[in-house]
């Protein structure tokens, strides 16, 4: 197991964003969280990635407990998300925007980044490598120079995929990966994301509402309801399930 959720609730005072939660995520998996606006796909993100603490329950990653640990210890350990809405540096070219990944791995004194010598050189240029050669992976290395926000949405959501990958994570969240693409644009990523976890050997877990992105890309999937789990297991399974068809999927067809 890469990830682990046992028993997770949130509450926003009154409100139960999360009511007793557990799944597990296995190595190399693809794994999709489905349901309802306001289930509490986010939520539960915002927990893995250490930016709620859980009322009550524990995460586990690689057998560790980190739900009592900070954003940037669990970005360290190899979590890295996406966001559901795009959050790049408007001010920065999107090489800029990618090599902000690499900060946890900047290892030179603020002298030497300051007057540009020393270690700074050296690591600048591995980096500088190491994120183009990422964003070949993703097919936009001829976009480097262009400033980020001034991509078309589908390109902006690979540069943030990017900069995510730059952490060098074992495991990847997106957030509505799909969000805003056409079909042909939803097909060309879900074949990019299926590349990053062959090559970089990685974990995803992801929040769609596309099925039939979901269906070409996940292992299993966990459907919330109000917070509460109402189905875990296969998609094409999930669509003969009478809670799950009632709440969220109506007559969404995964043979198709
Ligand atoms: P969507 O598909 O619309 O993004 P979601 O499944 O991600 O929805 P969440 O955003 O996790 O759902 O919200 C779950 C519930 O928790 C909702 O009732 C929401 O209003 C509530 N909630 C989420 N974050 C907060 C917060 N910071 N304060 C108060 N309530 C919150």
């Amino acid at each position: 197991m890469i990830l682990e959720l046992k028993k997770i609730t949130k509450k926003f005072g009154e409100i139960q964003a999360i009511n007793e939660t557990s799944f597990c995520i296995k190595e190399g998996e693809i794994f999709a969280l489905i349901g309802p606006n306001g289930a509490g796909k986010t939520t539960l993100f915002n927990i893995i990635t250490g930016n709620y603490k859980p009322t009550s329950g524990e995460v586990f990653f690689q057998k560790q407990r980190i739900n009592h640990l900070k954003p940037y210890e669990i970005v360290h350990l190899g979590i890295a998300r996406t966001f559901q809405n795009i959050r790049l540096f408007s001010s920065m070219n999107v090489l800029e925007n990618v090599m902000i990944g690499f900060n946890k791995q900047m290892k030179y004194s603020v002298l030497e980044a300051f007057f540009h010598f020393g270690r700074f050189c050296k690591v600048e240029k591995e980096f500088n490598r190491k994120a183009y050669s990422i964003l070949e992976e993703l097919g936009i290395a001829d976009l480097a120079n262009e400033k980020a926000t001034s991509l078309s949405y589908g390109q902006q959501r690979k540069v943030e995929i990017a900069r995510a990958m730059a952490t060098n994570p074992k495991l990847l969240l997106l957030d509505e990966p799909a969000a805003g693409m056409n079909s042909s644009e939803g097909d060309e990523l879900a074949d990019l994301i299926l590349k990053l976890r062959k090559d970089y050997k990685i974990s995803i877990l992801l929040i769609e509402h596309d099925m039939k992105f979901v269906n070409q890309l996940c292992d299993r999937v966990l459907v919330l309801d109000y917070g509460k789990t109402i189905f875990e297991g296969k998609l094409s399974d999930a669509v003969e399930h009478k809670e799950v068809i009632a709440a969220y999927l109506g007559d969404f067809d995964a043979s198709s």
